[in-house]
């Protein structure tokens, strides 16, 4: 952001027009190119993986990547529901319209032009919404004169076996590790392993959730570095959860999970909110800072 001859702050403005091509731009990479994290992740699980079918499945998951990646295809057939984390910094102001308008035209154009499928309906009907809207919208507030738009199409398969609950605080750390473990066994084959799990502590209900999901922006392999017990829960789960034996594809092998990734945040000391996000390998987002 620019000062003004007085030296005032200047508020930095940002055409619609902009956001709406990112947004189209964002969910066709995304959907078609795996993060390097992610595709490194599958490499290294290969020589872990003990199961000569598990093997198997991991090389045909990589290989189904890179011709997405080069035929510029989709990855899989569930193009998602378009998740999208904005944040805004509290410099700039919107301009030519209306920005959640301007995010639902950036889906729309790129499940569109770039042949995705449209996998949202009403609940109750079933029916289409043809366009792939409504997009799941979380926008924050931040410092600055930038905005960042993160894109995340997300898999109806492994959103389904993610759960959330209420634990007492006397379940504690124990507890929390026991409903991730139960819900990645229960969700077996289901989320197409190897997934990556997103695990939210604290706040309230729906905060819980947001962090789960948050924690799987995070860079598959890369520890909580900002809480050594989180860390140490991580290390706690990867290691039980691939003990479970699901194996890729769920036919069975060491490799269930590439990552796990705790987030957490104070809450109500009556409370121990605890969300667990399952991302399958189909690990998608992109991001751009304008
Ligand atoms: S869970 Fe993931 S890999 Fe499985 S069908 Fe859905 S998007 Fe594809």
């Amino acid at each position: 952001m620019d000062n003004d001859k007085k030296g005032k702050k200047r508020i930095r403005r940002i055409n619609v027009k902009r956001i709406t091509k990112t947004v189209k731009k964002l969910f066709i990479e995304a959907n078609t190119v795996l993060g390097k994290d992610v595709v490194e992740a599958l490499r290294k699980s290969l020589s872990q993986e003990e199961s000569a079918t598990g093997k198997q499945v991991l090389e045909k998951i990589m290989e189904n990547a890179d011709i997405a990646c080069r035929c510029k295809m989709p990855i899989c057939q569930d193009t998602g529901l378009a998740v999208l984390f904005v944040e805004i910094g509290q410099d700039v102001h919107i301009v030519g319209g209306d920005l959640y308008a301007a995010i639902e035209e950036g889906v729309r154009q790129a499940y569109a032009d770039g042949y995705l499928r449209k996998s949202v309906c009403d609940p109750l009907t079933r029916k289409n919404t043809q366009d792939n809207t409504p997009a799941i919208i979380h926008v924050d507030i931040v410092a600055g004169d930038r905005l960042k738009i993160i894109a995340m199409p997300k898999g109806g398969g492994s959103e389904n076996m993610s759960a959330a609950k209420m634990l007492t605080p006397a379940a504690g750390s124990d507890g929390i590790k026991k409903f991730v473990l139960e819900t990645v066994e229960q969700a077996g084959a289901n989320p197409c392993p190897p997934v990556i799990i997103g695990v939210g502590i604290g706040g309230s209900l729906e905060e819980a959730c947001i962090l789960a999901k948050k924690a799987l922006l995070r860079p598959v392999g890369e520890a909580n570095g900002k809480d050594e017990r989180l860390a140490q829960m991580e290390k706690e789960l990867y290691t039980g959860i691939n003990d479970l034996g699901i194996g890729p594809g769920g036919l069975g092998g060491r490799v269930t999970t590439l990552s796990v990734n705790v987030e957490m945040m104070p809450c109500h000391i009556a409370s121990l909110p605890v969300a667990v996000n399952i991302q399958c390998h189909v690990a998608r987002h992109k991001e751009e800072t304008i």
